[in-house]
């Protein structure tokens, strides 16, 4: 099995730091624990991506205060082998592996593929109440919640955190994508991995989640939740390049500002200034909608050389990680009038 499995935390060590506790658990682990209910249960998973520390180090400090939760709990840490990888926390996975949180679809046939074919089967079969999928955002910005439905299980789930929720029909091999045939899940993207409030966020939401008697929805309750429906992603074409920076790269198809995580706050006026187009101005890019449809001229405009939105836009993921940028996407947005 790729996923090793621990009852309890009796035979595990604290007193060192959360590197040292992943050491010990060696590779992708699924921790039980015991509730003051053992009639029902919840699911946790963290660090799909061995560069987002904040959920593991909530949970380090949670399994260390030796709380006994409301409910059962299954708790499972993912990519620890990219986690460790030196410098720690540095990895999204490790060189050559394909990105974990794009592998919870078939084929299951390398050791990711195995690795989250083997998720997906304990949660079918262990018929958890609800599932948390726990990450940090790419660059540095606010917490929000992604799921593909919106009821009112979504809605109460993600105000642990937060209270805003993405609701999307784009479909990436993520895992909320399959669990939710199972059960209610929400990612929860708790902020950038260097943000001062990320850990705080984790920590305050998981506490939430594990020791609240209900977390699903209570009949007639308001949780507050602002819902923004299917973001787009804008990438760049396959080949072309972005670089980050003051001044323009004449090379790159797009320079974005070294600040550029300062689009993911609040929304992007018409006209906005978000980047310096390269020669090939907006051929370069790419944004289409969950249907497949580009809407790259729907929403941008070239303006002297510079990249701008034609009308008010919601940012979320930007990133000034050329690798994500490159393989992943540049950042997501959202029509403000669509919110
Ligand atoms: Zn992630």
């Amino acid at each position: 099995m790729p996923l090793k499995v621990i009852d309890g935390i009796r035979n595990l060590t604290f007193e060192e730091d959360l590197s040292a506790f992943l050491q010990q658990l060696g590779g992708p682990t699924l921790i039980r624990l015991q509730g003051r209910d053992s009639s029902r249960r919840r699911a946790f998973c963290t660090l799909l991506h061995g560069n987002e520390p904040s959920g593991a180090r909530a949970l380090y400090a949670y399994l260390r205060s030796g709380e006994t939760p409301a409910v059962d709990l299954d708790l499972i840490i993912a990519s620890i082998p990219a986690a460790l990888a030196p410098p720690a926390f540095s990895q999204r996975m490790l060189p050559g592996q394909r990105d974990l949180n794009r592998c919870f679809r078939p084929p299951f046939d390398d050791s990711q593929g195995k690795l989250a074919e083997a998720i997906l089967r304990f949660l079918h079969d262990s018929k958890p109440e609800c599932l948390i999928d726990l990450h940090n955002t790419s660059g540095s910005g606010p917490a929000f919640g992604v799921a593909i439905r919106c009821d009112a299980d979504h809605r109460a789930l993600t105000s642990l955190w937060t209270n805003d929720l993405i609701v999307t029909d784009l479909r990436l091999g993520a895992l909320m994508e399959i669990s939710e045939l199972d059960v209610p899940t929400v990612t929860i993207e708790c902020g950038g991995a260097q943000d001062e409030t990320s850990l705080l966020i984790a920590r305050e939401g998981m506490q939430r989640y594990f020791s609240s008697e209900q977390v699903l929805a209570a009949a007639g309750h308001d949780y507050g939740v602002n819902r923004f429906r299917n973001p787009i992603r804008m990438e760049l074409k396959p080949g072309r390049r972005v670089h980050y920076g003051d001044d323009a790269d004449p090379d790159a198809a797009l320079t974005l500002p070294l600040d550029a995580a300062r689009f993911n706050y609040g929304s992007v006026p018409a006209g906005e200034r978000l980047a310096i187009l390269g020669k090939a101005g907006l051929d370069a890019l790419t944004a289409k909608d969950h249907l497949g449809k580009e809407r790259l001229h729907d929403h941008f405009a070239a303006i002297n050389g510079r990249l701008s939105p034609k009308h008010p836009l919601k940012l979320f993921m930007v990133t000034t990680n050329p690798i994500i940028a490159t393989t992943d996407c540049l950042f997501y947005f959202i029509d403000c009038a669509n919110t």
